[in-house]
């Protein structure tokens, strides 16, 4: 029977919940359990693929296609383990599931309540879960805040189950100590409130971090424990970190692991992270830059500008910096300003490397398309991600084979020169407004062509294949190459590094003569783990530092 452990968060949100529950699984893991983790998103949509960056952040995605929340993401990086379609919940799901049994009239002709039956269908997820992948712990993330309306039933799940399993489950409470600047001191009264709340819905927290940008002393330590009624060695201090990935090393220092196996009734048992620390080492340690530019489509909220929607990204290329010794340095480039002003373009030098990951719409198309242009034609190591790889074949169509009004159907659909146009299984979908999880998601097959920059980095998968070979990578795309101007686009140069071996897709494209010009038409970032870069990003980074030396 696995044991389960809920993760909640108090005071407010962002405060590194799915890192903290990230960092737990990988104690867990180094000490030879098997571990998975869930993350429950309290808000109605289905899944995260209909909301906006701006609202949600990045949408990761899983091999076997859910498009989910971007701590997911964290729980693969961390754990190095796949994480399913099954470990993601949202209130929407949850009561779509159990509107569709009632429909079916699985209910017996009874009433269905709220509760229990909404509280119920989410136990019989989290154990699903476990039982998928036979797991010896359960992580489970309650998203948002305590005391919030819409995390209430889940909270209600995780106290029934406590009721029934009292001796498998656990609560944590990731909170947060403030220390206003007008005060100069950390203050716990919004975590005994937090606490308040929680035991109202019945929860008593076990262990709590102290997410801070200082480490919990002593007086406050004991404050907590009298007001909240947790022993003082329950409450662990999270002080702020540079690097998320020193947090499980932070959180075994404070022998977290082995505490939560006491809470369990289990012996202590050694935990195996040497690996993880020789990498911690190495981020501290590494003093040369590697610097990267991403030009993307930056999301402004009032007076700030989001990042998160690129995590993956920017993950899988510290990965692949770290593998190569290297700290690497990333900055945002807005491509509209290579629109207003294209003399702006040669700031491009400035960098060794250049990404232009996915996205959707219109708008700041045109100065992406300069850019690969200029990384094109002044070599400068480029990797394309989906709407990258979509957008440097339009380039190539404009200024390589001539076709001057090459577009994606996604911008322009009374174009005559659709290189990029919607897939045919897609046309009908988009005529019956069937949006929401309905694009090419999750793991495709695509075979690698010998002689290819990428055959040559994802050998690395398969050290042993000498001709061509399948690798799988994840997608989240509507639109696709289109193959009736294939056979032009190779005459004026480009690559088809890749292919879909079933539906004939292109997946890869390279242009010849230049150092590093690849890309993909699936999305690498989402495969990249700490200890394992991905191929691509890491041929990518080489690439860039080897031309850095050069120049
Ligand atoms: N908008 C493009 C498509 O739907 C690219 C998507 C992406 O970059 N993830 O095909």
């Amino acid at each position: 029977m696995a044991r389960y452990i809920f993760v909640s968060g108090g005071v407010m949100s962002g405060i590194g919940k799915g890192i903290a529950t990230a960092s737990i699984g990988r104690i867990l893991k180094s000490k030879g359990y098997k571990v998975t983790a869930i993350k429950i998103d309290p808000y109605i949509n289905v899944d995260a693929g209909t909301m906006n960056p701006v609202e949600h952040g990045e949408v990761f995605v899983t091999d076997d296609g859910t498009e989910c929340d971007q701590d997911v993401g964290n729980y693969e990086r961390f754990l190095d383990e796949n994480i399913y379609d099954k470990n993601y919940m949202t209130t929407g799901r949850v009561y779509q599931n159990v509107i569709n049994r009632e429909r079916n009239l699985e209910y017996n002709g009874r009433c269905v309540e709220v509760v229990p039956d909404i509280p119920n269908e989410v136990i019989t997820r989290i154990k699903a879960a476990g039982k998928k992948v036979e797991a010896d712990f359960v992580l489970i993330e309650i998203g948002g805040t305590v005391g919030e309306y819409q995390n209430m039933l889940f909270l209600e799940a995780a106290r029934m189950m406590k009721l029934s399993h009292p001796k498998d489950v656990l609560f944590i409470l990731v909170s947060y100590f403030p220390v206003p600047k007008m005060i100069g001191e950390m203050k716990t009264k919004p975590t005994q409130y937090a606490v308040r709340t929680l035991n109202s819905a019945g929860i008593q927290p076990e262990i709590i971090l102290a997410r801070s940008v200082l480490p919990l002393d002593e007086p406050r330590k004991r404050k907590i424990s009298m007001f909240c009624n947790i022993a003082k060695e329950d409450i662990i201090s999270a002080p702020d970190v540079k690097s998320v990935y020193e947090v499980p090393i932070n959180f075994e220092n404070e022998n977290m692991g082995n505490r939560i196996l006491k809470k369990f009734g289990i012996k202590p048992r050694e935990s195996d992270l040497k690996e993880w620390r020789k990498l911690v080492k190495l981020i501290k340690n590494s003093p040369k830059i590697v610097n990267i530019g991403v030009v993307g489509k930056y999301f402004e909220t009032g007076s700030f500008t989001l990042m998160d929607s690129y995590i993956s990204v920017i993950e899988a290329i510290k990965h692949a910096a770290f593998s190569e010794n290297k700290k690497a340095k990333i900055s945002w480039i807005s491509s509209g300003e290579f629109e207003k002003n294209p003399a702006s373009l040669k700031e491009l030098k400035k960098y060794d490397g250049i990404i232009v990951p996915g996205g959707f719409g219109n708008r700041g198309i045109e100065g992406k398309i300069k850019a690969i242009q200029y990384c094109r034609e002044n070599k400068i190591p480029f990797l394309g991600l989906c709407l990258g790889l979509q957008l440097s074949v339009i380039e190539f169509a404009r200024n390589k084979a001539g076709i001057k009004d090459a577009t994606s159907r996604e911008f322009n659909s009374h174009s005559k020169n659709l290189v990029i146009d919607v897939m045919q299984d897609q046309k009908k979908l988009l005529e019956d407004k069937h949006y929401g999880g309905t694009m090419r998601l999750g793991a495709y097959d695509c075979q690698v062509q010998p002689g290819t920059i990428s055959w040559k980095a994802y050998k690395a998968w398969v050290p042993n294949e000498t001709g061509p070979y399948i690798i799988s990578e994840r997608h989240r795309h509507r639109y696709e190459v289109n193959n009736d101007y294939r056979k032009l686009l190779e005459e004026k140069g480009l690559v088809i590094a890749g292919t879909n071996p079933k539906k004939n897709l292109v997946e890869i494209i390279e242009v010849k003569n230049h150092p590093f010009f690849v890309a993909t038409q699936f999305h690498p970032e989402f495969k990249s783990r700490p200890l394992k870069p991905h191929p691509l990003f890491k041929e990518f980074i080489k690439t860039a530092i080897n031309c850095q030396k050069k120049h």
